[in-house]
């Protein structure tokens, strides 16, 4: 099951498209299925993968008028990214949305299914709160917030923060800050340093410990239809964002892993206790989830601990209690 990630500022400029472009496709590079969905009218996340700004996007499905499935298209050079492109269209939508019932939810609607295809659908917000933003957030698992190292950084930060309270409280609980990603970092300024570390005194390990350098390959890029990755792959800003990539998809992965056990199935082992009910019968919401994730053979580590060559009369006993109800036998060598 996919995550979605919104990447939003209300701020014009602080580098959410350029990081909506370019983790997408570090994060593809690394093995993951992404979907970078373009949600602002101006359509820069659109052209800077090289795909046309003038065809059927958002809005179009939004409206009805497609489905996304025949809006969304391939990234040409990077193999597991997927692109949902906009077009100017989309400024209309702001009035449109207003008119419909569960308005702020149509983004929701229409991405939920494609959660499953998935690993990660990234949205590239624009610079407003307006209705599509909040579709936008509604639609989300998390938000990143891009900070830019500038004199003005944290202004308005707190209207966004806001904004994020009011969509947990009424339309989404469950969205989650991503982290605080700060942007065009340049060390030569002692003014970068100082908005780096107000940042990170604000909003401690929310931070990513990545910081995006200013470099200028990052801004000529998308003139390419390119990600940084494709067009100059030892720049500072293409390693930056590789390196985000693997910080984010390192975040995510200790937190998807993470299962949560029904006490009284312990005796089945981490795996298989978290997709059995009491009754034997395997959980379909659980199963399709994580417990058959397909993972990386790279990520496959032998487990010390077993086979098991001793067990505690305790364990042992737990274990028979589990066959007994539930029939499933673990290997044990001595
Ligand atoms: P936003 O989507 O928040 O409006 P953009 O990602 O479009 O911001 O960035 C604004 C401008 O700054 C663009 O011209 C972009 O190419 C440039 N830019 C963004 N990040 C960097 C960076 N790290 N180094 C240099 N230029 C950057
Ligand atoms: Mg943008």
């Amino acid at each position: 099951m996919g995550k979605i990630v919104s990447l939003a500022n209300q701020k014009g400029g602080v580098g959410k498209t350029t990081t909506a472009i370019n983790l997408a496709a570090s994060v593809a590079v690394l093995g993951k299925k992404v979907l970078l969905v373009d949600a602002d009218p101006q359509a820069n996340a659109t052209s800077g993968l090289g795909l046309d700004i003038n065809g059927k996007g958002i809005y179009e499905c939004i409206t009805g008028e497609a489905e996304p499935a025949d809006i969304i298209r391939k990234c040409q050079d990077v193999k597991k990214l997927d692109i949902l492109p906009s077009n100017i269209n989309l400024v209309g939508a702001e009035t449109e949305l207003l008119e419909i019932e569960n308005g702020q939810k149509r983004l929701k609607t229409l991405l939920d299914p494609l959660k499953n295809l998935y690993d990660f659908i990234f949205i590239d917000c624009s610079p407003s709160l307006g209705l599509v933003t909040l579709n936008a957030l509604v639609a989300s698992d998390s938000v990143l917030i891009p900070v830019q190292c500038e004199y003005f950084a944290l202004e308005g930060l707190g209207k966004l923060l806001n904004t994020i309270k009011m969509t947990q409280s009424k339309l989404n609980p469950s969205l989650e800050i991503e982290g605080f990603l700060l942007t065009m970092y340049d060390s030569r300024l002692r003014l970068a340093n100082q908005v780096s570390n107000e940042v990170k005194k604000h909003f401690g390990e929310l931070t990513f410990q990545t910081i995006i350098q200013r470099n200028i390959r990052l801004s000529e890029a998308p003139s390419f239809g390119k990600p940084a990755l494709l067009y100059d792959a030892s720049s500072s800003g293409s390693i930056n964002y590789l390196n985000l990539a693997k910080e984010f998809i390192k975040k995510n992965r200790n937190k998807y892993q993470k299962i949560t056990m029904n006490p009284k199935n312990k005796g089945l082992g981490r795996g298989l206790g978290a997709i059995f009910d009491m009754e034997g019968t395997v959980l379909p919401e659980k199963s399709k989830s994580r417990a058959f994730e397909e993972i990386e053979i790279d990520r496959i580590q032998p487990n010390p601990k077993q086979p098991r060559s001793h067990f505690a009369e305790e364990a042992l006993e737990e274990l028979a209690e589990s066959i007994r109800t539930l029939g499933v036998i673990q290997p044990i060598t001595v």
